[in-house]
C-alpha cells in the first residue's frame, strides 16, 4: 500500500520508523534509474552499441558500490539480493574449500539469511558451531579463539545486526579466522552507507534497499583468490561465477544508492545521533535499551518496557510503522531469535519493538511517534493494573 510507506508523515500519512526492513528510495536514485526504466531496454552483454552502453552504466555502478564499501583488494558481482549473496558466499565456499576444512563458525544473532543456509549446510555434513552473545549482544571473542582449529573453513559475522544495533570486532575477527587459515564472510547490509565497513573480511554481503536503492538487487564483494564456486549457471555473467541477465534499472540504482551514501554518511551519521537522542528523550523513562548502548548503530532503537505486550502496541498504533524486530520476526509470531539470544525471556521478548530512523526521518515526526509510544504502553499498564 503505497500510502503507508510514504517518506515522512505529512497530513494524514505514516510516520516510518522502520529503516532495517527498507529505506525510502531516494529522489536521485529513483532519477538515475529513470531512463534505465523507460528509455533503454537493450542487454547490458550484447555486443551492439546500446549494449555496451548498458554495460558501461552497469560498471560505473559496480566501481561506486565498490567504493561505498572501500575494501581493497577485491570486486563486487551483482546479486538479486544480500540473501543470494549470503547462501552464495556460504554454499561456494563449502563447494570450493579443501577437504580437511569441514567447519563453519557463526553467532546466534544473525540473519536467518546466514543462519538457515548454515543449518541447511549442516545438513549436508558440515560441522556447525553457533557461538552464544552475551546480553550486550556481543560475540564472546574468547569463545571464538577456543572453538577456531585448522578445520574451521569460514566464520561468518555481521557487522550491524538488524534487530538491536549492535556492533560487533570484525577486523579482530577476521584477524583471528585469518591466523587459523580460515575466511571471514561478514554481513554488513546494515552496515553499508551508515558506518564505515571495517577492514579484514574477504566476502563481504551488501543490499540495495537498505541505503535508499531499489530492492531485488544485492552484492557480493569478494577479496580476490577468495572467490566462492559458481553459484548460478548459464551465460557466464559476472565473471563466470553469477549467471543472469543484469538489470541496468536496478544496477545504476544501487550504484547511485552508494555514491549518495558514501557522499552523505557523515551528515547522515550526525542526523541519526541527534534523532537517537531526541527518541529516547520523548519516551521517557521506564524502557530498557535491548543490547549494547556503546557498541551500536544509534539508527536502530530497540526498547522493552516490563508488561507491555508489543504486538498490541503495534496493532494500537496502525500510522506509525514500527517493529518487532526483523521483518521476518515480526511475521512469524515467533519471539525474535536474536533477543532470545541475548537472555531475554519470553515475556521480555514480547515486550520489545524496534524503531528504526535514518536520512529522512524527521525528528517533530519521531518525537511524536515516540511520546504515543509511551502514551500507549502506559495505556495497556492502566488497563492492566
Ligand atoms: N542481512 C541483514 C542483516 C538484513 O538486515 C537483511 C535484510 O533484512 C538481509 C541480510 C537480507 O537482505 P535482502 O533483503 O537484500 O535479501
Amino acid at each position: 500500500m503505497a500510502a503507508d510507506c510514504r517518506k515522512s508523515a505529512g497530513e494524514g500519512g505514516m510516520i516510518y520508523l522502520d529503516y532495517q526492513a527498507t529505506t525510502p528510495v531516494a529522489p536521485q536514485v529513483a532519477e538515475a534509474m529513470r531512463p534505465w526504466n523507460e528509455e533503454y531496454f537493450a542487454n547490458p552483454h550484447s555486443p551492439s552499441r546500446s549494449g555496451r552502453e548498458a554495460e558501461a552504466a552497469i560498471e560505473v555502478a559496480r566501481r561506486h558500490v565498490e567504493e561505498a564499501i572501500g575494501l581493497k583488494g577485491g570486486s563486487v558481482a551483482f546479486t538479486g539480493s544480500a540473501t543470494e549473496a549470503l547462501n552464495w558466499a556460504l554454499k561456494g565456499t563449502v563447494e570450493k574449500g579443501p577437504p580437511g576444512r569441514k567447519r563453519i563458525i557463526t553467532v546466534a544473532t544473525e540473519h536467518a539469511a546466514v543462519l538457515d543456509t548454515c543449518e541447511w549446510l549442516a545438513g549436508q555434513g558440515i560441522d556447525l558451531t553457533i557461538l552464544p552473545v552475551d546480553r550486550e549482544g556481543r560475540v564472546d571473542l574468547d569463545g571464538l579463539e577456543r572453538e577456531l582449529d585448522d578445520r574451521v573453513l569460514l566464520v561468518a559475522v555481521m557487522m550491524v545486526n538488524n534487530e538491536i544495533g549492535v556492533t560487533e570486532p570484525i577486523t579482530e575477527i577476521a584477524n583471528m579466522a585469518h591466523e587459523h587459515g580460515a575466511l571471514m564472510l561478514c554481513d554488513a547490509v546494515q552496515a553499508l552507507g551508515r558506518v564505515e565497513i571495517c577492514k579484514g573480511p574477504d566476502l563481504v554481503a551488501v543490499s540495495a534497499h537498505k541505503i535508499h536503492g531499489p530492492k531485488g538487487i544485492g552484492a557480493l564483494w569478494m577479496k580476490k583468490g577468495s572467490e566462492p564456486a559458481p553459484f548460478i549457471h548459464g551465460g557466464g555473467q559476472e565473471m563466470g561465477l553469477r549467471s543472469g541477465t543484469l538489470s541496468p534499472a536496478l544496477c545504476v540504482g544501487f550504484g547511485a544508492a552508494a555514491q549518495l551514501a558514501d557522499e552523505r554518511m557523515n551528515r547522515d551519521y550526525d542526523h541519526v545521533q541527534k534523532l537517537w537522542a531526541a527518541a529516547v528523550k520523548a519516551l521517557g523513562p521506564g524502557w530498557t535499551i535491548n543490547g549494547s548502548t556503546v557498541h551500536r548503530y544509534q539508527g536502530n532503537l530497540n526498547i522493552r518496557r516490563q508488561g507491555v505486550d508489543a504486538a498490541r502496541l503495534l496493532g494500537d498504533l496502525r500510522d506509525i510503522a514500527f517493529s518487532l524486530g526483523s521483518a521476518c520476526a515480526s511475521g512469524s509470531g515467533r519471539p525474535s531469535h536474536v533477543l532470545r539470544a541475548l537472555g531475554l525471556d519470553y515475556r521480555e521478548a514480547r515486550s520489545s519493538v524496534r524503531l528504526g530512523f535514518g536520512r529522512y526521518t524527521k525528528q517533530h515526526e519521531l518525537v511524536e511517534a515516540c511520546r504515543r509510544i509511551a502514551a500507549a504502553a502506559q495505556a495497556q499498564e492502566t488497563l492492566h493494573a
